[in-house]
């Protein structure tokens, strides 16, 4: 497990990803979903993309999951 990751929930009915699709497990997020972000890295951006090779500091694309998907812990831990 990587423990940087942070944990968000659990999920209110008005968050926007409620009922999108989890890119782990492909089950939809629900209310009282606990998640994390997943880095992927600097996307097709040029700027980011230098800023990564160059070791700095860039805005990345992430990715919501599950916090189950993304670490093996049960939700609330
Ligand atoms: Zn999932």
């Amino acid at each position: 497990m990587d423990t940087a990751n942070q944990r968000f929930g659990p999920k209110s009915s008005i968050h926007p990803s409620i009922g999108k699709p989890c890119p782990a497990c492909n089950r939809k997020f629900k209310v009282g979903d606990y998640t994390t972000l997943v880095v992927l890295g600097p996307g097709n951006s040029k700027e980011n993309q230098k800023k990564a090779r160059n070791g700095q500091a860039y805005n990345a694309i992430a990715v919501e999951v599950h916090w189950p998907c993304a670490t093996g812990l049960a939700e609330g831990r």
